[in-house]
């Protein structure tokens, strides 16, 4: 088990609904950044741009988890990994279309866009990226 799932659902309300994978990139000191942040976390820069992340990574570490928060509960049990991009840069990420005793570290894997949260009062519906494993 590693530290840091506790804070991904904080992640997940933060992101937009968003069809391609954009982060930040520090112009001072190339720390890309996802979701994009407003100062970069490595030398305090604000000097961000907005750039495309590669679809593609492998898995580093990853979490099972059981207890969903409000507006995830269908999905339990699912699978949290921290994401290793194609260019290094590393990002938390919910995994789709695998069960959770299939995933592996260093399991290679891709972006697909899914439904992620449907609100039960007003029935809203929204998307955001996850990760599956590359097929072939
Ligand atoms: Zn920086």
């Amino acid at each position: 088990m590693w530290a840091y799932w506790q804070s991904v659902p904080a992640h997940w309300r933060e992101l937009p609904a968003r069809y391609r994978l954009e982060g930040g990139r520090c112009k001072d000191c190339g720390h890309k950044t996802l979701p994009e942040e407003r100062v970069c976390p490595v030398c305090g820069s604000k000097n961000i741009e907005r750039v495309a992340l590669p679809r593609r990574g492998k898995v580093i570490n990853y979490s099972v988890i059981w207890n969903a928060p409000r507006g995830y509960e269908y999905y339990t049990p699912y699978v949290v990994a921290l994401i290793e991009l194609e260019d290094g840069t590393r990002i938390f990420s919910q995994l789709t279309d695998v069960h959770p005793e299939e995933v592996k570290e260093g399991m290679e894997v891709e972006m697909v866009i899914r439904k992620t949260r449907v609100s039960g009062e007003s029935g809203l519906i929204a998307y955001s990226y996850k990760f599956r494993p590359v097929l072939g």
